[in-house]
């Protein structure tokens, strides 16, 4: 790279991020990071009316979840601020000036009707492009029709105007994107843009321009729903005499529905039962309605597995490694190996990847996270014993609350038992041998699982059974189901007092096998 390399990350504050942004975030942080360069935060609020509050809060809460760190933002502060474009109002004045005074673009007066008048014109002359274009302006009321009098004159008696951008006739526009090469797109199909609305806001493509251009941003890394901007964003440059300056550009590909067809909407979420936001929120919705979603924090995804997931819904290394934390994700992350082409959203993916790394976190981070959830539910467990759970549980589940879920019978006596194993397995053998157990385990006060084990053998031994017939007996007894993680480590977990009361509560209420 010849410049030091600056992106940004430049959402607006509209609503929740759907994971679609978060990944342009995570790949414009992978890509500066890769680099040595700087992430920018940049919240773009021009829209007046469309933004929402709490929306800024949920996305620096969002990154922040993700482990996707800013270097400048409203928050951090950074020479190059603010980083709020509500706050930058008058840069984009002096620059939509400077293109008027220079003939590149020009004021518009007309009014909704006149608008509507033009496009029902060209709609009774059957041209297709109803824009306010190179050949339209000149039939309308702008300063490029009427004398300079006359529009200084409307300016002063406070007709309300916007700024619009001449895009010239005739012209190529060529535009070399890191993901999409080549983008050649001929100025008749762009119309003159609005730059400043009635209001003196800058519209988005204005206030974009720039501050990437005075935030000296060097790649713009943005969803592909952008690309049709880019080649007026190029002419932008080119006007405001900024060409050598225009920042890279790499559009991503869309984040598609599980079965391909269309683009990953909320609402796909909704109906497979999957999140489509980083974290929990509450937006109102296009009607105004507060609507409730979930997050992938919510439903126990874990940072680092999100994030290696979402790095490879677009993007590849090349090889067969999946596992890539971020570290090695910023060692490895190249705009060279992102994909044209659209990634399904696949929610086992996700799922896999949790997997993944809940199995290789520590049994204390996660007894940590498990403690939070037991303290709800008013159950407490002896030091060192909770971790011992997850040393057993975490590589049987997917998410950290299973650990509870599936592993109920470490905190509580079962109050229901796998009927299909008790109709199988409780045999008069295994209460024999059951009981037998439970008398042996009144004299101990610890149980490892050695010493577990060797009191079951002697009970077996005892009564000349092997412990093939009645172990998932014994098992279904102390846990209330027949299958799970080393019997001998739950019981050294559980505890002799414990054991004795769950054997002895077996045996009073489970009906033993017929045998005919
Ligand atoms: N404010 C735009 C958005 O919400 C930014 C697009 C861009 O990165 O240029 O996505």
């Amino acid at each position: 790279m010849d410049k030091a390399v600056r992106v940004r990350f430049a959402p607006s504050p509209t609503g929740a991020l759907h994971i679609g942004g978060v990944r342009t975030a995570l790949y414009n942080f992978l890509f500066a990071k890769r680099h040595g360069g700087q992430m920018v935060l940049r919240i773009e609020d021009t829209d007046q009316k469309r933004w929402v509050a709490g929306a800024e809060e949920y996305i620096k809460e969002a990154l922040d979840w993700a482990g996707i760190q800013v270097d400048e933002g409203p928050e951090q502060g950074g020479e190059y601020g603010p980083y709020r474009q509500s706050d930058r109002k008058e840069h984009y004045q002096r620059y939509a000036q400077q293109l008027v005074d220079e003939g590149k673009a020009y004021y518009a007066f007309d009014t909704a009707e006149e608008l509507s008048a033009m496009r029902e014109r060209l709609t009774a002359a059957k041209v297709s492009n109803l824009t306010y274009n190179a050949i339209t302006r000149v039939q309308m009321r702008n300063s490029l029709t009427l004398s300079p009098e006359e529009v200084k004159a409307l300016i002063e008696e406070g007709t309300p105007y916007v700024i619009r951008l001449k895009v010239p006739r005739k012209e190529e526009i060529r535009l070399n994107d890191m993901v999409r090469d080549w983008v050649v797109v001929h100025s008749s199909a762009i119309d003159d843009k609005v730059l400043i609305k009635a209001d003196g806001m800058p519209t988005y493509h204005l206030a974009n321009v720039v501050d990437d251009y005075l935030m000296k941003i060097t790649h713009v890394i943005r969803g592909e729903e952008w690309l049709p901007s880019a080649p007026l964003h190029v002419l932008l440059y080119k006007f405001l005499g900024w060409e050598e300056q225009m920042p890279h550009f790499a559009h991503l590909p869309l984040l598609l529905k599980p079965d391909g067809n269309g683009k990953l909407s909320k609402r796909d979420g909704d109906k497979h039962g999957f999140p489509v936001f980083p974290i929990q929120g509450e937006f109102p919705d296009k009607e105004g309605n507060r609507e409730l979603f979930n997050g992938f924090r919510e439903a126990g995804y874990l940072p680092d597995a999100f994030t290696n997931f979402l790095a490879f819904l677009g993007w590849n290394p090349g090889t067969e490694e999946e596992i890539f934390d971020m570290q090695k994700l910023i060692d490895s992350f190249s705009i060279d190996r992102v994909s044209k082409a659209g990634a399904k959203f696949d929610i086992t993916k996700a799922n896999w990847y949790n997997q993944q790394y809940l199995k290789n976190r520590s049994n204390d981070g996660l007894a940590a996270h498990l403690s939070e959830i037991l303290e709800d539910k008013a159950l407490t467990m002896g030091p060192g014993q909770l971790e011992k759970v997850c040393a057993l549980m975490k590589e049987r589940v997917t998410f950290p609350i299973e650990i509870w879920s599936k592993g109920q019978y470490f905190f509580e006596a079962p109050s229901d038992y796998d009927k299909k194993v008790v109709k199988k397995k409780w045999t008069e053998e295994a209460v024999m041998v059951l009981d037998s157990l439970k008398e042996k385990l009144k004299n101990e006060k610890e149980l490892t699982a050695e010493s577990a084990k060797s009191t079951l053998d002697i009970a077996l031994e005892e009564k000349g059974v092997g412990l093939g017939k009645v172990m998932q007996a014994i098992r279904l007894a102390i846990t209330g189901v027949g299958g799970g993680p080393d019997l001998m480590e739950i019981m050294s977990i559980i505890g002799p007092e414990k054991l004795v009361q769950r054997i002895q509560q077996a045996i009073d209420t489970l009906p033993l096998k017929q045998t005919q």
